[in-house]
């Protein structure tokens, strides 16, 4: 199944793709987790790209399409969702005439729906483990007891004047991608409000409800 889950910063994407990879076997595509990775190992593409993730802005599509074409790639253009890709008109134009070019249509684009205030509270409360990047939540989903605290960090780009540029970014950038899925058909809709097995449900459901027939 190929899949792209949508949605704001903090809406639940690489947690709900993280289990779409454990339970359902589709690997997980993050194009922030690439990116942080290469920006600790201070890579030549973590250099360019610092100053735009650490400020809260978007890397410049050409850099990012490189990370999301080679790791499709590699999947064999099959059985993967991304997570934070698209993000920007012209990345999700570039996806679908890649994907139309193997012959892989995306499946669905499951969009988490999830209000502002809501978002405010998780990104404020995220933390993530500083070697592996698993992600945790003080209060939902909180470190298990036998992981070292020194390695549980706040992600620079989750401060509070940072996360509002990026909710800024998301409804000027991202947000008009919606409907552009909507009207190639493949937007399923998923309340993110909720437990996360609950809305873990939900997706599930959905994807049940929009698999093409063989
Ligand atoms: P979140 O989980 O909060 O939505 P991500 O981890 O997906 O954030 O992304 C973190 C940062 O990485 C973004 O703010 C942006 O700077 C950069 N980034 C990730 N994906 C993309 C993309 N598709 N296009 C441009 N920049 C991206
Ligand atoms: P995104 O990738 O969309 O930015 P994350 O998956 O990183 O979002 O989730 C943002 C924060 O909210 C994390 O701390 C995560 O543990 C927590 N979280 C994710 N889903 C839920 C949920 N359904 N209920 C409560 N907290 C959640």
């Amino acid at each position: 199944m190929r899949l792209v889950i949508f949605g704001p910063p903090g809406a639940g994407k690489g947690t709900q793709a993280r289990l779409l990879e454990e339970r359902r076997g589709i690997t997980q595509i993050s194009t922030g987790d690439i990116l942080r990775a290469a920006l600790e190992e201070e890579t030549p593409l973590g250099q360019k790209a610092k100053s735009y993730v650490e400020s809260g802005e978007l890397v410049p599509d050409e850099l990012v399409r490189k990370l999301a074409e080679q790791a499709i790639a590699d999947e064999g253009y099959d059985d993967f969702v991304l997570d934070g890709y698209p993000r920007t008109q012209q990345q999700a134009e570039w996806l679908t005439k890649f994907l139309e070019e193997h012959e892989a249509p995306l499946d669905a684009v499951v969009s988490l729906e999830v209000p502002d205030e809501v978002l405010v509270r998780r990104l404020s409360r995220r933390r993530i483990h500083d070697e592996t990047g698993e992600t945790y939540h003080l209060d939902h989903n909180p470190p298990p007891d036998d992981v070292d605290p020194d390695l549980i960090v706040q992600r620079s780009d989750d401060e509070p004047e940072t996360v509002r540029n990026r909710l800024a970014v998301y409804r000027e950038e991202t947000e008009p991608l919606a409907s552009y899925y909507e009207r190639q058909d493949a937007l399923v809709s998923v309340d993110g409000v909720g437990n996360i097995e609950e809305v873990f449900q939900r997706i599930e459901r959905v994807l049940g409800a929009s698999e093409r027939p063989a």
